[in-house]
């Protein structure tokens, strides 16, 4: 079973005026779009057409390079359509808040430390949430690795990751990541992301 493109279930343009539809288009038909082909491309003929991303990437470093780059881009954006959402942002709700206050003290004090793992990350990755045993941990990744890898410096469940590949800002932001970090604020399905609690 070859890996495919998932559908957003919101528009390009939903997330206005925080990212734009333009943006959102390019990076769904054709980053996330590549990934997926990549991947199938670099797969094909193997045991790991059989198998789910999740077991894929949790044995990525004795894979290819090719496996490790499309596969990490594939679950990335997949998980990163569904933790955005519009009229999202604001504060989480139930379990998750309690969870968030026991390991960051505060909320502010969360965004923080997530805003700072996104600003800092240099080059292109991304920033992540993860549940590590019954711990909450922020932590950055290069490139399109994960937390799910079993070469990530934090290993765990990613619960929220912010993309800060300079295709994910750039037509609006250009080199103002800031500026895009605190709008991804906006738009975070706190919803979705307290789902991802195990
Ligand atoms: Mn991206």
């Amino acid at each position: 079973m070859a890996f495919t493109l998932p559908k957003l279930d919101y528009d390009y343009a939903a997330l206005e005026p925080h990212i734009d539809a333009r943006t959102m288009e390019i990076h769904h038909t054709k980053h996330h779009q590549g990934y997926v082909n990549k991947l199938n491309d670099a797969i094909a003929g193997s045991e790991l057409e059989n198998k789910s991303i999740e077991d894929i990437l949790k044995e990525v470093s004795r894979l290819s390079v090719a496996v490790r780059n499309n596969g990490g881009g594939h679950y990335n954006h997949s998980l990163f359509w569904k933790i955005m959402t519009p009229g999202g942002g604001g504060m989480p709700a139930g379990d998750l808040t309690d969870v968030i206050k026991l390991n960051f003290g505060t909320f502010d004090q969360f965004r923080e430390q997530f805003s700072n793992a996104a600003l800092t990350r240099f080059g292109s990755g991304w920033a992540w949430l993860v549940q590590s045993g019954n711990k909450l941990i922020v932590t950055s990744t290069p490139n399109q690795d994960n937390p799910l890898m079993d070469v990530a410096d934090v290993q765990g469940n990613p619960l929220l990751g912010i993309d800060v590949w300079e295709h994910a800002y750039y037509l609006k932001y250009q080199n103002r990541r800031n500026e895009y970090v605190d709008a991804f604020w906006n738009v975070i399905n706190w919803t979705a992301v307290g789902n991802r609690l195990k």
